[in-house]
């Protein structure tokens, strides 16, 4: 079978999502699948929404259509906070988007009523981790101005730490969201569908909680599809790490030196490159590279070492194992790796 290709275990990212949707429904928090880590693949989709899924969270229009425009039957929820000029394809692809600028929301509201739909959105709120988010400070102001604009329904409000700023969503931080989100409900007379408290770094959070207060909701992309939680990157205890191989092929493998010789200038990406001497080695050469994956977010399958990569390669050090011409080689994916992966159109996606 051709490679370089991407194997997906469909029952075990079912698996995950049915067992994460369970275990954090138990205190009351429903969870909407992100599909941008598998670049809105519609058979992913599928099998989020028959894993009892009901919204889907994408960041770029063009894999939004992609799942509908398949038949995926969910609510579809864009993550990014609109891009100021994509605001019409925003109301017309997705039911739901997060924001921070009300200029936005305006426009949003103005293509809602062009047409003739109820654009539904979730403020994001600054809690720390200074990504995406208005100043708690600035969001009663923000409500009030998003609750007078047609076409517009404040349907949540939420936040995103562990992501820019790598800041821990704990009691603290939930305790502040939830709170926000009682005043905002007491003061303006409205029920939020969603108080979205963050994203897989939530699970240590959400485990050592005993009140989750007011939050009703978390937007999962990783721990779903690599098993993990994303503060320590730690297996959460019954997922499956493994629902994703990415396999490449041996396209040269000879006994060569570990160190280059001759003169040492630059190298492909403009640095001086060192070497450590491993004397003579097997040095396999792998047919994907830079323009398929990110190749630091690969772990090899077996007992060899990346050396070196380029646009088109990957050298490993084969080490014991004995690499001969055609012979595949595995690799575990991190989320980046993943993304990077599904996104590339020369690696083909084969799902079991
Ligand atoms: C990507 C993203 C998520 C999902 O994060 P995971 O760590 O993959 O669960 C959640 N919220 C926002 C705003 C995102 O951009």
């Amino acid at each position: 079978m051709t490679t370089p290709r991407i194997e997906i275990d469909l029952a075990k990212i079912a698996h995950n999502a049915k067992n994460l949707k369970r275990l954090y429904g138990s205190k009351g928090i429903d969870i909407i699948g992100v599909t941008k880590g598998v670049c809105g693949s519609p058979d992913i989709a599928d099998t989020l929404v028959k894993s009892g899924i009901c919204v889907l969270a994408d960041s770029r229009i063009s894999n939004i259509r992609r799942m509908r425009e398949a038949g995926i039957e969910a609510e579809f929820l864009m993550l990014r906070t609109p891009i100021p000029s994509q605001a019409e394809s925003v109301v017309k692809y997705a039911d739901i988007s997060i924001n921070s600028e009300v200029s936005v929301v305006k426009s949003l509201s103005k293509f809602a009523v062009e047409y003739n739909v109820t654009h539904k959105i979730i403020l994001m709120v600054e809690l720390g981790d200074l990504g995406v988010g208005l100043m708690p400070s600035d969001l009663e102001d923000t409500v009030e101005e998003v609750t007078d604009l047609k076409g517009i329904e404040l349907a949540g409000i939420g936040t995103n730490l562990a992501c820019q700023g790598g800041i821990k969503p704990d009691e603290e931080k939930m305790g502040h969201l939830s709170s926000l989100a009682r005043e905002v409900e007491e003061k303006f007379d409205l029920t939020l569908e969603f108080v979205s408290g963050g994203n897989s770094a939530n699970y240590t959070w959400f485990t050592s909680t005993e009140d989750v207060g007011r939050i009703n909701n978390f937007r999962l992309g990783e721990s779903i599809y690599l098993g993990c939680e994303t503060l320590y990157r730690t297996p959460i205890p019954g997922l499956f790490t493994d629902a994703f191989t990415l396999v490449a092929e041996v396209i040269e493998s000879k006994i060569k030196p570990s160190v280059p010789y001759g003169e040492v200038c630059q190298d492909v990406s403009g640095n001086i490159p060192a070497f450590q001497d491993r004397g003579q080695i097997r040095r396999a050469i792998l047919g994907i590279g830079l323009q398929d994956v990110l190749v630091s977010g690969l772990t090899p399958g077996s007992d060899i070492d990346i050396l070196g990569m380029s646009s088109d390669y990957i050298i490993v050090d084969a080490k014991q194992t004995d690499l001969k011409v055609g012979d595949e080689v595995e690799f575990s994916l991190n989320y980046r790796g993943l993304l990077s992966a599904m996104t590339s159109p020369d690696v083909m996606k084969k799902y079991e």
